[in-house]
């Protein structure tokens, strides 16, 4: 094993990893992503409206964007906000990887996970040959919620635009979204993590798939949940492979 193959399996050791998981043969597609019931189908269709309106007012460029999200105004979190959180890594990214809202930590230093989610996420990364600066990662809310709270339907829907702009200017191949949130928010399937996981979603109007994975801090608290996500991983990196 060289010192490059032993570092990795320190990081799969770091995540609870310690046999690889077999490779998967064939990839699902998104059959059993359809929603099936009304509640289900309308929320996909609300997900669906928000793709496809085209912001006009939202900025078109990286500067102005980011400048646009650390002055924003538009719902009640810019006043318990210590700052706004754009995101952070390459703006070539293959890969995107979007959470659910800064922490504490992040509120704090005004970059996408940096407390422990932080770490155990660049672990996750590294077990599959990316350092985060190879990756744009980013958050459905770009401000921290009081005492980290759900976010609000109604402050999904006012940060949205600034998400799908930035979508739209990182081009990914893939994207990958870590907890129930995220996964809600761009299917519009209103179901756990653990059934969108393991599939690749193709969402309208959006150029790169989704996969849907466990956000780190649950795999905090819910280490048994580190092999799946393995899984999900070794589902993306075949996916960016391909
Ligand atoms: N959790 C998130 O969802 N995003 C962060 O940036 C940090 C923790």
């Amino acid at each position: 094993m060289n010192s490059a193959e032993q570092q990795r399996q320190q990081y799969l050791e770091a995540m609870g990893i310690s046999v690889w998981m077999p490779r998967i043969d064939s990839l699902k597609t998104d059959g059993d992503t359809v929603p099936d019931s009304e509640e289900d189908q309308s929320a996909a269709n609300i997900a669906q409206t928000r793709l496809t309106v085209l912001r006009e007012d939202v900025p078109a460029t990286w500067d102005a964007l980011d400048a646009g999200i650390r002055a924003c105004e538009k719902c009640s979190l810019c006043h318990t906000r210590t700052q706004a959180v754009p995101g952070s890594g390459s703006r070539l990214a293959r890969l995107l990887i979007i959470g659910e809202a800064p922490g504490a930590d992040e509120d704090k230093l005004g970059q996408p996970f940096v407390g422990a989610s932080g770490k155990l996420l660049n672990d996750m990364l590294f077990a599959i040959g990316f350092k985060r600066e190879d990756v744009f990662v980013t958050n459905i809310l770009k401000c921290r919620t009081p005492n980290n709270r759900d976010p609000k339907p109604a402050e999904i829907d006012a940060c949205h635009a600034y998400l799908q702009r930035q979508i739209e200017l990182v081009d990914p191949v893939l994207i990958l979204t870590l907890g129930r949130v995220a996964a809600q928010s761009l299917t519009g399937m209103k179901v756990p993590v653990a059934q969108m996981r393991g599939s690749l979603h193709q969402i309208d109007d959006l150029n790169a798939p989704v996969i849907v994975t466990y956000h780190p801090a649950h795999l905090l608290r819910s280490p048994l949940d580190k092999a799946k996500s393995w899984v999900d991983l070794q589902l993306a990196l075949q996916v960016l492979q391909g």
